[in-house]
């Protein structure tokens, strides 16, 4: 950790405020970006976009269909237009390539609300809290697919924070307000990460197409690192880390391989080492093999 111990203030220093938060400001530019197109038809009339993240129809030529949306709904029975079936594949395509849970670090609206919590969580910290596996993602998704087989409806759309968080923007929020205000809270005391990291099954649907996506994180400059934890703290999936870090000595390349980095880009902003960057899945090879020691604490991360 920087000296003051604040995180990232090292990667201040080194690369200005600007340099140590591109990747942040770039991802909340696109997520409220993605906002605005949807709420400027309903708002402004202007309809570049409509319909909202289960399906979208831009300038009336580009469909966008959300793949977990429309399995739970063929799932339940119903028929997919041939509209549907062109915005899935271009959605899996993207995402396939980009890194399935780019869609979380890049789009999801709720993002912003759990960046909120896990950064006042570290502001003011708060410690502790519940533990459960991060598979618990999976089998929520499993859930919510024999759900909709079950009950003929995509009766998971109905409280899903995603789309409640999204819908209540562009059409009014109702209840989805509570629901939002339940996710931030349980972030803030509860669990950290609680939801994005261990329960969301969207993003564990993301992370199954993003498996063998090009883009990538990597810690090229792995050997430069001080162990600073700084990259650890700030990320929402820490475990993914490791490897690509710490894994020289074990033959493991630099590249973060695990479905379950969002590809945000913080870890990115805030090594002052200039550790990480982006780059593709391919050059893994281990080209450092004098890996520093592990501190206690790397090898304690989940
Ligand atoms: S890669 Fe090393 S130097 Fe960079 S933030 Fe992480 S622990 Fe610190
Ligand atoms: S490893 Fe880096 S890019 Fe991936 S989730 Fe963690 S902070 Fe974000």
């Amino acid at each position: 950790m920087s000296p003051n111990g604040k995180i990232g203030a090292d990667a201040v220093l080194a690369k200005g405020w600007l340099g140590a938060h591109k990747w942040l400001l770039l991802r909340r530019v696109s997520q409220l970006g993605i906002l605005a197109l949807f709420l400027i038809g309903p708002w402004a009339g202007i309809w570049i976009v409509k319909g909202n993240l289960a399906y979208s129809l831009t300038l009336d030529t580009l469909p966008l269909a959300d793949p977990y949306v429309l399995l739970q709904s063929l799932l339940a029975g119903h028929v997919a237009e041939k509209l549907a079936l062109v915005g899935v594949a271009i959605v899996i395509g993207f995402y396939a390539l980009a890194g399935g849970r780019a869609y979380c670090a890049w789009a999801c609206p709720v993002n912003m609300v759990t960046d909120l919590a896990a950064s006042l969580r570290r502001r003011f910290g708060i410690k502790g809290g519940a533990r459960f596996s991060r598979a618990t993602r999976y089998w929520i998704l499993a859930m919510t697919l024999v759900l909709a087989a079950a009950s003929g409806a995509i009766a998971w759309e109905m409280l899903n924070p995603v789309s409640m968080l999204h819908r209540g923007l562009i059409f009014g929020m109702g209840t989805a307000w509570a629901v939002i205000l339940a996710v931030f809270l349980f972030d803030l005391f509860v669990s950290p990460d609680g939801w994005c990291g261990h329960l969301c099954p969207v993003g564990a649907f993301y992370s199954l197409i993003g498996k063998t996506s090009l883009v990538r994180v990597k810690a090229a400059q792995r050997s430069a690192c001080n162990d600073c934890m700084d990259c650890f703290v700030v990320c929402p999936e820490p475990q993914v880390i490791k490897p690509a870090l710490k894994g020289a000595g074990k033959g493991i390349g630099p590249v973060i391989t695990a479905s379950n980095c969002t590809n945000c880009g913080r870890c990115i902003d805030v090594c002052s080492k200039q550790v990480f960057g982006f780059g593709l899945r391919f050059n893994n090879k281990v080209a450092d093999n004098a890996p520093r020691g592990e501190t206690a604490a790397l090898g304690n991360r989940p």
